[in-house]
């Protein structure tokens, strides 16, 4: 017989969200896990941890919305993902654009108001909004974007939980302009830049974590690297590394130097 007991005991263990738990959701962002290859990384993880306690502050007024923007690949949703998951609030849900792929604009704007009225019925809620104006439709040929939804994000980004609750928002974007634009920049409580890499220190230090290149082959890429500017997004960069852990030991550094040249990331 089915008892009360266990229907509660499925409720609370066997019954999953359809796209995985929430922590699962992080996990997925941050399998590659982040690497602290410099100053702004430990800035922005910094100040993720700063407005974790202002969101969690009793006085507070329960609402806290950061905007992680900087360029493609400079790894704001994997940051965003950290520190949603060193909030360590109960309530994580991820809200990506390709989770919607096809939805009205109506069915999107539903959609992300049922994300929201469910944070705020939890003590400790974290929203993760990655790409947010791809969420916005824009596009810059026209450009066009949805005006409904960024009516919806208006209001939500802007919306106190109910007393005693508290919210914290997470959004990335490698358009910042536009959403200034849109006058959304000014409904974030607080904008961090995510920078690409860009001197030789920083890439040297990821070069150091990846355990690709033996002690040999790391010092020739010291003194081959030592002063050049450098600009690379972290993902492109292990993309880069991904590929060059494919290539045949003895060539690996003129093959990653190259690849890393034509990608435009060395001067
Ligand atoms: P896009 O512009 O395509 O949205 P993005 O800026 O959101 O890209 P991510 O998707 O976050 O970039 O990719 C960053 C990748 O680099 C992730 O796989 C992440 O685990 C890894 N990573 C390693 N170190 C760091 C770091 N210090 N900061 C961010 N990501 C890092
Ligand atoms: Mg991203």
């Amino acid at each position: 017989m089915v008892t009360r007991t266990d229907f509660i005991h499925a409720l609370e263990n066997d019954i999953k969200p359809a796209f995985g738990t929430s922590a699962e959701a992080l996990e997925h962002l941050l399998f590659r896990g982040i690497i602290n290859w410099g100053k702004p990384v430990a800035e922005i993880l910094a100040d993720g941890k700063l407005h974790i306690q202002e969101a969690r502050a009793a006085e507070g007024s329960g609402l806290v919305s950061i905007l992680l923007e900087g360029p493609p690949n400079s790894g704001k949703t994997a940051l965003a993902a950290q520190i949603a998951k060193t909030s360590d609030f109960p309530f994580v849900k991820v809200c990506t654009p390709e989770d919607m792929v096809g939805f009205t604009e109506s069915a999107k704007c539903l959609s992300i108001r049922k994300i929201f009225d469910d944070a705020y019925r939890s003590q400790l809620s974290c929203i993760v909004v990655d790409n947010i104006e791809r969420l916005l439709d824009y596009g810059p040929i026209g450009p066009r974007y949805s005006n409904l939804t960024l009516q919806a994000l208006l209001v939500l980004l802007k919306k106190l939980p109910p007393r005693g609750r508290k919210l914290l928002i997470l959004c990335t974007t490698s358009r910042r302009q536009v959403l200034e634009d849109m006058e959304l920049i000014t409904a974030f409580s607080t904008v961090l830049h995510v920078p690409n890499l860009s001197t030789s220190d920083h890439l040297l230090s990821v070069l150091e974590e990846v355990d690709l290149f033996t002690k040999e082959e790391m010092s020739s890429l010291y003194s081959k690297l030592y002063g050049k500017r450098v600009f690379i997004g972290i993902k492109k960069l292990l993309g880069l590394l991904d590929m060059t852990r494919q290539v045949e030991p003895n060539y690996r550094v003129i093959k990653f130097l190259s690849k890393l040249e034509e990608e435009g990331g060395l001067e």
